[in-house]
């Protein structure tokens, strides 16, 4: 995890002002990436104590803007937040638990795929989603097996 000033100077060279409350979730989600809203706040609060979710949903829309973090929303799952950004990688999701890990670019720089028919359309991004198990799932032997 990056120091207290490595995000202080983050938040500076995005143009925001430098708040308890945006570090601890800048932290929180550096440490933790691919984290839903929820853990967040749980993070949060232990960092800081008593912090409303709203203030949290606040930052993480002002850090999203700004393009500190980056919000992905897997089909079916509640939005994650990373602070890999801006290299357009993507992401696999585990079927079973809901883990999702990181997948470099496909082939080589963004947009990395062609779509056969761009409909005229300028793309400039391709988002990849690979389904499948986690490891500690595909070894599982219970369906009923949870992580
Ligand atoms: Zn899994
Ligand atoms: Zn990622």
């Amino acid at each position: 995890m990056p120091a207290p000033c490595e995000l202080e100077r983050l938040l500076r060279g995005a143009s925001l002002r430098v708040t308890r409350p945006r570090v601890a979730v800048l932290a929180a989600v550096h440490d933790h990436p691919h984290a839903d809203t929820n853990s967040i706040i749980g993070l949060v609060r232990d960092d800081l104590g008593e912090v409303s979710q709203q203030a949290v949903y606040d930052v993480l829309r002002a850090l999203t803007g700004a393009g500190l973090l980056r919000r992905i929303d897997p089909p079916g799952s509640v939005a994650r937040y990373e602070s890999r950004v801006g290299d357009n990688h993507h992401h696999v999701v585990c079927r079973s638990c809901g883990a999702i890990g990181d997948v470099d670019c496909t082939v080589g720089a963004a947009p990395c795929l062609t779509a056969a028919d761009h409909r005229g359309y300028a793309i400039d991004e391709a988002e990849v989603v690979f389904w499948g198990l986690c490891p500690g799932c595909s070894t599982a032997h219970t369906p009923e097996h949870t992580h």
